[in-house]
């Protein structure tokens, strides 16, 4: 093994992803000079709750499966974020990705707090049966702590559609009635929104479009490189070739990437994926791995995978011009200095990937009057969301100096100081 590839295991080893968030508010704390009474109140969840969920599997034998939610903070409204289902989950994960969805909903000024949730599983190796049941267990246990006006889930990591239908379905069993508005990313025939599916990536999409703009880069026939190829990743590419005629070269899932200097056609890498189960083995293209792909000379990187993947050691050799982060906590602090020092414009997770709950919150507000937007109003809504959203933190970090990240920490910070201050919390 080389020297680089044990020191970067090392680093995962010791990687602290809800430290890293906490480090994060930090730094805004001490621009903002906020109150050391609100920003001790920040640091932590204001609540958490870790379940058990026995769930019989096909074979008839019983399976204890470890849930979480963490409702992080609600000063401005419901809290709000997805579910994961995934084999390396951690109450410090889960904490971390609760953080960054309060900043999240406050950076696009949505009326909500945030939260996430998970299921330590590995959904591959469960059959639709059992993902259903366990789905169901998790409404048991932990819908005490949901509802409309209280919490609300929403697809994530390995979780869709079809699962926050089990949800609801569970919910409005031990509810006596149905509840719409307790869970977002539903089907359209369940009080799902238009474009809820592509949010995520379309609202990215839209933060890009305006990078471009205030650096002066032209979109068309520039290259794109996107790392991670579920919902995010797919519709990015899908999105990014639309919208801004951007080519991707390259992309990569968690079993490798796959590079083609002319440009990939995105809808038949989508449908290679779907029957080999990996992006690899793409024909026509360069094999290429996950490390090697962020290190591409493109102008436009997209991180649309795990967190903690750009770090201290690679930073120096990203090469792109922009990188918009459709995943959760890419980017280590140490990183974001690199690639500030650097000049790369980094359009920081929390923002870039503000679409998916911002859609969320039209389908809240949707299933509250019940009655359905078309699908060119929540396009245009969401644009204006994001727009704005994209402008406040680009004028902040280059009024204060700082990276983009740091401004944004301090617009969704201030607003949750704000209401966390007007309610005597602090
Ligand atoms: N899971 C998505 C996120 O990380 C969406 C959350 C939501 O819609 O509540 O932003």
């Amino acid at each position: 093994m080389s020297r680089l590839a044990t020191t970067s295991n090392e680093t995962q080893q010791r990687f602290n992803p809800f430290a890293m968030a906490q480090a994060q508010l930090d730094a805004a704390a001490e621009v903002l000079q906020l109150e050391p009474s609100i920003h001790a109140l920040l640091r932590e969840p204001l609540r958490e709750m870790q379940v058990s969920l026995p769930v019989r599997m096909d074979d008839g034998s019983m399976r204890i499966f470890k849930g979480f939610r963490v409702q992080y903070n609600d000063a401005r409204g419901p809290t709000k974020g997805g579910l994961r289902f995934h084999p390396d989950e951690t109450i410090d994960l889960v904490r971390a990705l609760a953080a960054w969805m309060t900043w999240k909903c406050a950076v696009v000024d949505l009326p909500l707090g945030g939260a996430k949730g998970g299921i330590v599983c590995n959904p591959r190796e469960l059959s639709p049966g059992e993902l259903e049941r366990l789905s169901r267990a998790y409404v048991r246990q932990v819908g005490r702590i949901l509802g409309a006006e209280v919490d609300v889930p929403a697809p994530d990591m390995y979780t869709n559609a079809q699962v926050m239908a089990w949800m609801l379905d569970e919910f409005s069993v031990l509810q006596g009635h149905n509840e719409f508005g307790m869970i977002t990313g539903k089907p359209l025939a369940l009080g799902g929104s238009k474009v809820r599916e592509e949010a995520t990536a379309r609202g990215g999409m839209y933060c890009l479009r305006e990078a471009a703009r205030v650096l002066g880069l032209k979109t068309e026939g520039t290259a794109m490189a996107i790392q991670g190829f579920g919902n995010a990743g797919q519709h990015a590419a899908l999105l990014g070739q639309e919208l801004l005629g951007v080519v991707v070269v390259a992309v990569s899932d968690s079993r490798g990437g796959i590079y083609a200097p002319e440009g990939l056609d995105p809808r038949k890498v989508i449908a290679h994926k779907r029957t080999a189960g990996s992006v690899i083995g793409f024909p026509g293209a360069q094999s290429i791995s996950n490390e090697d792909l962020l290190r591409l000379d493109v102008d436009i990187l997209v991180p649309a995978a795990l967190e903690n993947t750009i770090n201290a050691h690679n930073a120096p050799e990203v090469k792109a011009r922009i990188s918009a982060e459709l995943a959760n906590g890419p980017t280590t602090p140490e990183a974001d200095e690199i690639l500030h020092a650097k000049g790369v414009y980094v359009i920081p997770d929390f923002l870039c990937n503000a679409g998916g709950v911002t859609v969320s919150y039209f389908e809240m507000v949707q299933n509250a009057y019940s009655y359905y937007w078309d699908d060119k109003t929540v396009k245009a809504r969401l644009d204006a969301k994001m727009t704005a959203a994209f402008h406040e933190v680009h004028e902040l970090a280059t009024r204060l100096g700082v990276h983009n990240r740091l401004a944004a920490y301090c617009v969704a910070v201030q607003r949750v100081a704000e209401a966390v201050r007007l309610r005597g919390w602090a």
